[in-house]
């Protein structure tokens, strides 16, 4: 047996009792640069999210979405810029003066003008961005790299002569010139810039990349270093994780990853991560039970429906089908699980309609409707089941039936029909099944038991209720 096997099985039965990577072998030796457990969030569903194609917030929405994030904990909130609109510029106003903990910042281009209207709104910090890609230089903005620095520094003086957070990003900086990317961000890290923001506005970072651009910068600058990330090839996640451990000190997310295109990290999917790199650090930092309502609450906002495959709240998030995973799951969910649904406030649920279900899911399910069987007759039981889901699609409803039904036939020597519904063909080929499953050495063995059971004059209701097994063959089958 391995130290894993060991360790796992000392878990204890039920619960996840300290968090899984305790044993995980490949471990990455922490070196001095990572800060996966110490990070801050900046939320951009109030700015990025805008940016998705389904996005219109109103005022109110904004508000509640804003006050939502606050309870889940994070620690900035980002909004559309105030130069985009009159409304915009309301919005910011109110949001900045709602009282919330998180920090309040907007986003504008990087020009005189726009810092002001974003000051004058009230705001907490000024976001800038401006595109340093030769695409960019050539084909959006026209400016130079000189120009570029000469109004950055007068942006910076200025936001920080008001006493507010001031981020320089560049946009696009993966298909930007290293050399020019590493000349502004040093020339504003020097006049004191307090965050500088790296930016794959395209989605075209690999995390190697990422690591290697991150490290490189945590080697020029000494202020904080922001990370925004494109997901056009579902890389976003991956890549903020690597710019962690590269030394990044700050990760944009939104809820459901909605923005430009098809996003960026989603808020569920990077606290997935990051709790199971550290899960006292981030259960410390955020209320995880709140994931939910923010995500029901945007998703509603955007009309759109949670994805059945979003980390932590698809609805199969915490599903396990196959028979082998439900046996390991019910003795001890650390098995096949890394995140304990319960941190988040979800269940864990074992699915056992379906022919790859195993005689331990149908235990559980037995328990969870009062029905008291032997072993014996729960394998009877699960064999029906399993045919029976050969036969035809079942829901879970349907194999509640099943099991309902069989547990009458046996309490009342019945032989009644597992299910009323089936067509004559499913009847047939059911029937067909059963003969198949009676001719089978371990049925025969399980159904021996069954039958040594009830002739040992007990009558069902004794034998149902479970009051008299035969331990020895049982535990033998
Ligand atoms: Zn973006």
């Amino acid at each position: 047996m391995g130290l894993n096997e060991k360790t796992l099985k000392s878990l204890g039965p039920a619960e996840h009792t300290e968090h899984a990577h305790a044993t995980k072998p490949f471990r990455t030796v922490g070196d001095f640069l990572s800060n996966v457990s110490n990070f801050q969030i900046i939320e951009s569903t109030l700015r990025e999210g805008e940016q998705f194609a389904n996005a219109f917030f109103d005022t109110e929405t904004k508000i509640r979405i804003a006050r939502a994030l606050d309870d889940f904990g994070v620690e900035y909130i980002e909004l559309t810029s105030p130069a985009s609109s009159e409304q915009s510029r309301r919005d910011c106003e109110i949001i900045a003066n709602l009282g919330l903990k998180a920090k309040i910042l907007t986003h504008v281009r990087c020009n005189m003008e726009d810092a002001r209207l974003a000051v004058e709104t009230g705001v907490d910090g000024v976001d800038v961005v401006i595109g340093t890609s030769s695409y960019l230089r050539e084909h959006s903005h026209g400016k130079d790299l000189s120009y570029i620095i000469k109004t950055a520094v007068e942006v910076i003086d200025y936001v920080k002569s008001t006493g507010k957070e001031i981020r320089f990003s560049s946009e696009d900086s993966f298909r930007s010139d290293l050399v020019d990317l590493l000349s502004i961000y040093s020339a504003v890290d020097k006049v004191g810039v307090t965050r500088v923001g790296i930016a794959d506005t395209v989605g075209v970072a690999t995390p190697r990349e990422v690591y290697d651009l991150v490290r490189t910068l945590r080697g020029v600058v000494r202020c904080d270093i922001e990370c925004h990330f494109h997901n056009d090839t579902g890389c976003a996640i991956a890549n903020a994780f690597c710019a962690l451990e590269a030394g990044a000190t700050h990760v944009d997310t939104s809820v459901l990853g909605i923005g430009e295109r098809n996003g960026i990290p989603s808020l569920g999917g990077f606290v997935a991560r990051m709790l199971v790199q550290d899960r006292e650090y981030v259960k410390s930092k955020y209320n995880l039970t709140k994931l939910k309502a923010v995500e029901d609450l945007v998703a509603d906002a955007v009309e759109v429906n949670v994805p059945f495959n979003n980390p932590i709240t698809g609805f199969c998030a915490f599903t396990h089908k196959a028979g082998i995973h439900a046996k390991a799951i019910l003795a001890n969910p650390a098995t096949y699980e890394i995140i304990n649904p319960a941190d988040f406030g979800m269940q864990r649920y074992v699915h056992f309609a379906s022919r790859l279900t195993g005689w331990n899911a149908i235990k559980s399910r037995c328990d969870q409707l009062g029905l008291d069987m032997t072993d014996a007759q729960i394998k009877q039981c699960t064999a029906k089941v399993k045919a029976m889901a050969d036969v035809r699609k079942l829901a879970i409803e349907d194999t509640d039936v099943i099991i309902n039904q069989f547990y009458h036939n046996l309490n009342n020597d019945q032989d009644k029909p597992l299910l009323e519904d089936l067509t004559p063909e499913e009847k047939e080929a059911f029937a067909k099944k059963e003969k198949e499953l009676d001719g089978m050495p371990e049925m025969d063995k399980i159904n021996h038991v069954v039958e040594a059971q009830t002739n040992g004059q007990v009558t069902n209701g004794e034998l149902a209720s479970g009051k008299v097994t035969n331990g020895e063959t049982t535990n033998g089958v």
